[in-house]
């Protein structure tokens, strides 16, 4: 400010593209550019491209309500989403960029007996799988969140699954410091530049129509999350995945009131207070598939009147801004690390409205997957052939209206 915003030092290099690469990432979000600067720094693989058609963290990545967790209920899930989770611990670290990750607790509200049912088995197949959460009663869940109304009328706080360690990121860090960091190695981000065709000969891809012209590669990352079955029909192939979307919304900033996340998937609403003092509201998708990225009124109301019972405070506040993401569901509502029929041709989508928090752990393993050409045992489990085979993790419950 002082140098009245003149003279920073540009945080990524912004090249034109080269002829061709050995590895091209489509799509720079969170997951593309995790995916890179992994494979940059476990792998040596530094002559890539993420190319982005709009500007990175533009999509989902910046669009999401940043909740970090890892109290899933199958092993798969909870081995990948725990990695993510300890990766976020020290990611500030590890990229030299405050990505300010806040441990500050999470809490999912049980309203039903149904629910309670359901998170205390959770809290055991956590403990067994080495995720650290417990079950806590209605008055230790008044004690945590001063503000929440226990009693009902309709549905009474009857317990939760608390996450210690849970908590939020910011967002936009996480996609810059991935991007700045890859950008050093060397790798090239590619910004307004749409992937229109993918190019293959003898059953492997050999390179990428762009908006920027024809980029030979050879490897191909598909990581565009809620774009995944337009990229994939290009590339010849199909997805067993919806695109959907997710919207959220944020009231004027107030004092702090609310230390940790709260989420209440009966009445399908949660929250959380922002360092800016905005609280940060989300609710389920829409009930239709679309590619519209914004808000719509009828979900203002329902996300509202869902969670003013809950929190009667919030009925006094105003909503300052609402937007959406376009997300990619899958059936078993378990995202997709995988091989594809393409031999040298990767696809990591499928996280739908839970996506933000598994960046360092879904990069992770699938810069794993596109240096060895196999999946290493965090990404084996989510191969796109479990829904042919039936072998689904199943999800539905932790993440089909959670985050
Ligand atoms: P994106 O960030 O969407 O990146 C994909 C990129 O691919 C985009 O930038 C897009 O422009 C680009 N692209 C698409 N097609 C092409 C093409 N043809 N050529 C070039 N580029 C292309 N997750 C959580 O864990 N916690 C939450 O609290 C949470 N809340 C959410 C709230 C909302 C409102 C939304 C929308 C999502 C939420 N999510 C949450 C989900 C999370 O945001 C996503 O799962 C995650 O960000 C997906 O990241 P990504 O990198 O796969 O996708």
């Amino acid at each position: 400010a002082l140098r009245y915003h003149q003279g920073w030092d540009k945080a990524w290099a912004s090249p034109a593209p080269k002829s061709s690469y050995d590895v091209i990432i489509v799509g720079a979000g969170g997951h593309g550019l995790a995916t890179a600067y992994y494979l940059g720094k476990n792998f040596g693989i530094t002559n890539v491209a993420v190319i982005e058609k709009g500007w990175l963290g533009g999509g989902n990545t910046g669009r999401n309500t940043t909740i970090i967790r890892s109290n899933y209920l199958q092993d798969p899930s909870a081995a990948i989403y725990e990695k993510a989770r300890s990766l976020y611990e020290d990611l500030s670290q590890d990229i030299n960029y405050n990505v300010m990750f806040s441990p500050r607790g999470l809490l999912m509200l049980a309203q039903t007996h149904h629910e309670v049912r359901g998170y205390l088995r959770t809290v055991h197949a956590n403990n067994l799988q080495g995720v650290k959460t417990e079950w806590i009663g209605p008055e230790k869940v008044k004690e945590l969140v001063p503000i929440i109304n226990i009693d009902g009328p309709r549905y009474p706080v009857l317990g939760a699954l608390y996450q210690a360690r849970g908590g939020t990121a910011r967002h936009d860090a996480v996609a810059w410091g991935y991007a700045r960091a890859c950008s050093a190695m060397g790798m090239d981000i590619i910004q307004q530049c749409e992937v229109t065709g993918v190019r293959s000969e003898g059953g492997k891809v050999v390179g990428v129509d762009t908006t920027k012209g024809y980029i030979g590669t050879k490897k191909l990352g598909i990581v565009v999350a809620g774009h995944s079955g337009q990229v994939a029909d290009m590339a010849g192939f199909r997805l067993p995945v919806e695109a959907v979307a997710l919207q959220a919304l944020v009231s004027e900033p107030i004092k702090p009131c609310m230390d940790v996340v709260v989420m209440a998937n009966t009445v399908h609403g949660y929250m959380s207070q922002s360092d800016k003092g905005e609280m940060v509201i989300g609710g389920g998708t829409d009930g239709f598939n679309n590619f519209t990225q914004r808000g719509s009124f009828h979900h203002i109301e329902e996300t509202l009147r869902a969670l003013v019972e809950t929190f009667p405070m919030i009925s006094r506040l105003k909503m300052l801004r609402q937007w959406g993401g376009i997300v990619d569901m899958t059936g078993d509502r378990s995202p997709i690390i995988s091989k594809t029929p393409l031999g040298n041709c990767f696809i990591n989508c499928g996280w739908g409205t839970g996506g933000f928090k598994a960046i360092p752990g879904s990069g992770w393993a699938m810069a794993e997957l596109m240096a060895k050409g196999e999946p290493g045992p965090l990404a084996a489990e989510f191969n796109m052939w479990r829904f042919r085979e039936g072998q689904f993790i199943d999800e539905s419950v932790a993440a089909g209206v959670a985050h």
